[in-house]
């Protein structure tokens, strides 16, 4: 269907080049052409779901009024003699921009997951750029003719606004997150084909001003005509592509990426102020002197807030990294990793303040006869529920670390020996499942390492083990030689 569609309106496109020069063929041709894309537009959004039709009855709002605007063109200039700004054909022409950027708007949000604002950041720094470029080069000499009436002079600027509007949301829709098929691009080409189609014609105004006689050259005008049929043809088989409605399905959150074209495009649009600054500076002459000061300064605002946007983010994974590679995925404690760390801190503290601390090594007995018994997974939520058990009846100041396998470590700031072996001793009788553990306590005799202490906790633990397993043990302190060599 878009197929036959597409072919015929390339065909019809072909044919209209070879139209007669009558102001009545050309415009009958275009009409033909526009209609028909409207058509296509609506026979599209019929053939949708009915929440996905809004979008494309705006475009074809939009479409329409532009297509009506040529045949009223020609009424104007051929039967109501009327060519001075605004013509009533002006109107009808305008109603395509704010009708196809509500349409867009739409998509938009229908394709992301709550707002992104980088992709928002992204379009308004590009729009800004161009926006500094149109106002100079085409809004602004729009004013200063003094041929035209203040009505004149606010239509003519309405165009490159409403360009600048498209490009603002095509920017947003191509940086946005959400699926790229064939319809996505059948209608940022459309859309691109409506910004070709506006900036050579502003061109073309502008060589006419300066006496250049482009407008006696016949091929040139079919030229341009055609860029906005193709437009309308675009949008036409976008609409009647069988995949239309996947413009508007919503896309996971997006990820913020920053391609090698995106950051040139961001460059370059950052870059536009200064280069006209310098442009006209060359041409001794600055006469969009605010202009380019506050393009300049809505840029660098944005590029700041860019950066601010990326330093965040990293910092957020760098912080999420972090806590991630600290935790057992399993149970949720500490990991070894974390141990390490924590416990020489601990030691440190001890020592500053004077006060005891003891760890405990605890493994869980028989657990590979458990994992044959009840199998691996069982093994595994027996090891999270022990985990959760065993945390809830230790203090809140005690900390609980898995320190690899069915093993785990406890350290208990300001606890004796005594104190240890009673938490222990709570958390033995909370384990699950009728399951035991065995557990080596050591108290931190004040100058060994954190090494030398687990250690010291690990040989009672192997002592528990031997000596029946279900108990707990507290280390030996260490030999006096030992401790005198350090
Ligand atoms: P003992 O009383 O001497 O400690 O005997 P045990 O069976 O508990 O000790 P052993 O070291 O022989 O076996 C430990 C078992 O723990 C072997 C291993 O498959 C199991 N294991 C280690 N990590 C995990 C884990 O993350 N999940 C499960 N389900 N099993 C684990
Ligand atoms: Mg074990
Ligand atoms: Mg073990």
């Amino acid at each position: 269907m878009p197929i036959v569609f597409a072919v015929a309106a390339a065909l019809a496109i072909a044919v209209y080049q070879f139209v007669p020069d009558s102001p009545w063929w050309v415009g009958g041709g275009q009409l033909a052409v526009g209609y028909a894309g409207v058509a296509a537009v609506l026979v599209g959004a019929s053939r949708l779901p009915r929440r996905d039709r809004l979008p494309w009855r705006l475009f074809a709002a939009g479409l329409a009024a532009n297509v009506t605007g040529i045949g009223i063109g020609v009424l104007s200039t051929e039967v109501w003699h009327l060519v001075d700004l605004p013509t009533p054909a002006d109107p009808f022409y305008l109603l395509l921009y704010p009708f196809c950027a509500a349409g867009l708007a739409v998509l938009i949000r229908r394709r992301e997951t709550g707002r992104d604002w980088t992709a928002m950041i992204d379009a308004t720094t590009i729009t800004t750029g161009f926006g500094l470029l149109a106002w100079v080069y085409v809004i602004a000499p729009s004013a200063e003719g003094g041929r035209i009436t203040m009505l004149g002079e606010a239509t003519q600027a309405a165009y490159p606004i409403g360009d600048l509007i498209m490009i603002a949301m095509m920017t947003r829709l191509l940086r946005g997150s959400g699926t790229r098929g064939v319809p996505f691009w059948l209608l940022t080409g459309s859309m691109g084909a409506f910004l070709l189609g506006d900036t050579v014609w502003v061109v073309m105004g502008n060589l006419i001003d300066q006496g250049v006689p482009v407008e006696g050259i016949g091929w040139l005008n079919r030229a341009l005509e055609s860029i906005f049929l193709v437009a309308f043809s675009l949008f036409g088989a976008a609409a009647l592509h069988r995949d239309a409605r996947s413009l508007g399905a919503p896309a996971g959150p997006s990820v913020a990426r920053l391609g090698r074209v995106h950051l040139a495009l961001l460059t370059l649009a950052s870059l536009v102020a200064p280069a006209l600054l310098a442009v006209q500076l060359a041409q001794g002459d600055v006469h969009n002197g605010m202009a380019i000061v506050v393009a300049s300064a809505a840029l660098f605002l944005l590029v700041v807030t860019r950066m601010a946007q990326l330093v965040r983010q990293v910092e957020r994974q760098a912080q999420q990294v972090r806590e991630l590679a600290r935790r057992d995925e399993l149970t949720g404690l500490p990991n070894r990793r974390a141990w390490n760390d924590e416990l020489p801190r601990a030691l440190e503290n001890a020592r500053r303040d004077g006060r005891p601390v003891s760890v405990a090594v605890l493994d869980l007995d028989r657990f590979k006869q458990f994992n044959d018994t009840y199998g691996h997974p069982a093994g595994d939520r027996l090891l999270k529920a022990a985990a959760a058990a065993w945390h809830g009846h230790l203090r809140t100041v005690d900390t609980l670390a898995r320190y690899g396998g069915e093993e785990f470590v406890v350290l208990l700031p300001d606890a004796t020996e005594d104190e240890t072996r009673e938490a222990l001793n709570r958390a033995r009788a909370a384990t699950p499942l009728g399951q035991t553990f065995s557990a080596g306590i050591a108290v931190w005799d004040g100058a060994e390492t954190s090494d030398q202490l687990i250690e010291r906790a690990d040989a009672a633990l192997y002592q528990a083990k031997n000596a029946g397993r279900d108990q707990i043990i507290a280390a030996a302190n260490r030999p006096a030689a030992a401790a005198a060599r350090k």
